[in-house]
């Protein structure tokens, strides 16, 4: 499909491409709706090997955050950056003093924070040209690194899956398949080994697996028997796309609830695959909302982490009010979130 027929089906409002030959940069924002405040997301940096491959990651990426926004009851509408470049050898200071000015030429339409493949750095960049950038180092007044308050998010969803599948919140005792180690894992992992919880970890680097095997309590497993565990949580914490056919078929666990975006390759297919097997599933975004919910307290200002932690913890009853509309509903919860979030943007639009 082309990107204008995307857009149209989707009710994306703008999309804006940026080039700057001079710094060897070619970027894209995409701005999918602002009616419940400015367009919110962060900045991928990524070598797309097309345009069109670039255009439909950012235009997709941008109305997730639509919806991430709108569930988590945050006054943001949903857009993404696409910076396409190398993360790891590509990125300079003056290309992102450039992209500092496209940001700044939508006029607060977009405001832009970190993604994949980007750092504070960067964002430290970006703001010698624009204001319009949240996710600043702590030294400079941001909300730094938003991976602590994520995995707080990602705990208080999993205690909401606990009373709904057991009737208690207490993950004592209960173990917890985690697929990736890096910063939301490791921030979750505190809180779960804090709760009694047990873990059992894999990640695909060496030395993630031997920080996660240097916990006490700590198993760890190789990255594809992950999906065979036998727990009580499958916490997808790595990539996109891990819930499919083949993987759901193998899960031996009653909950999924994890910190990864976009876990289902096929949203409606898969939500429907876990609810069909009796496994309640927290929807990504509204378990990963944390990180967005901490920079919406440094849009606000000044930063203020212990309000961030606090409106963070409401993800137990967004978990909560989402798996329950699946149940009144006979829905999946994928579609019962999706339900939530679009109410909120037609409410804001009615006003
Ligand atoms: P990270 O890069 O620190 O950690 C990801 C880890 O997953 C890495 O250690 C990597 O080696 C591992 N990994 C990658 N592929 C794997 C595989 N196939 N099997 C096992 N391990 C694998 O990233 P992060 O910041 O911890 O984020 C984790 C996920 O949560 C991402 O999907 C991210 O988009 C999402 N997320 C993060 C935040 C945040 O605040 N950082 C907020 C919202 C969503």
């Amino acid at each position: 499909m082309h990107f204008v027929e995307f857009m149209q089906l989707n009710g994306h409002q703008e999309l804006a491409v940026w080039t700057d030959p001079a710094v060897g940069l070619k970027a894209f924002i995409a701005i999918h709706d602002t009616t419940l405040g400015p367009s919110m997301g962060g900045t991928r940096i990524w070598p797309h090997a097309t345009d069109d491959d670039a255009i439909m990651d950012v235009l997709r990426l941008s109305k997730a955050m639509t919806y991430k926004s709108a569930a988590a009851g945050l006054p943001f509408g949903g857009g993404k950056g696409l910076v396409v470049a190398n993360p790891r050898t590509d990125k300079t200071e003056a290309m992102f003093h450039s992209y500092g000015r496209f940001v700044e030429t939508l006029n607060g339409r977009y405001v832009t924070t970190e993604d994949v493949g980007a750092t504070a750095q960067e964002m430290e960049w970006i703001s010698h040209e624009t204001q319009h950038v949240l996710g600043l180092p702590e030294s400079l007044g941001g909300s730094g690194n938003p991976a602590v308050v994520t995995g707080y998010g990602v705990f208080q969803a999993m205690r909401a899956c606990a009373v709904a599948q057991w009737g208690d919140d207490s993950l004592e005792g209960k173990t917890i398949a985690v697929q990736g180690f890096g910063n939301v894992a490791n921030s979750l992992a505190g809180y779960l080994r804090d709760a009694g919880a047990k873990l059992v970890v894999t990640d695909i680097y060496e030395a993630a697996r031997a920080r996660a095997a240097a916990l006490p309590g700590v198993e760890v497993v190789g990255p594809d028997a992950i999906y065979d565990v036998v727990a009580d949580v499958f916490a997808p914490c790595a990539l996109g796309g891990v819930l499919n056919e083949e993987t759901i078929a193998r899960l031996q666990v009653p909950i999924v609830c994890g910190a990864a975006n976009n876990q289902l390759q096929d949203e409606e297919a898969d939500a429907e695959r876990l609810r069909s097997r009796g496994i309640i599933y927290a929807p990504d975004y509204i378990v990963n909302a944390g990180g967005v919910i901490n920079v919406a307290s440094e849009y606000a200002g000044p930063y203020d982490r212990a309000a961030a932690m606090a409106k963070t913890g409401e993800i137990f009853d967004t978990t909560t009010a989402v798996i329950q509309r699946s149940r009144d509903e006979g829905i999946t919860t994928a579609k019962a979130a999706n339900d939530i979030a679009e109410q909120r943007i037609e409410a804001g639009r009615a006003k």
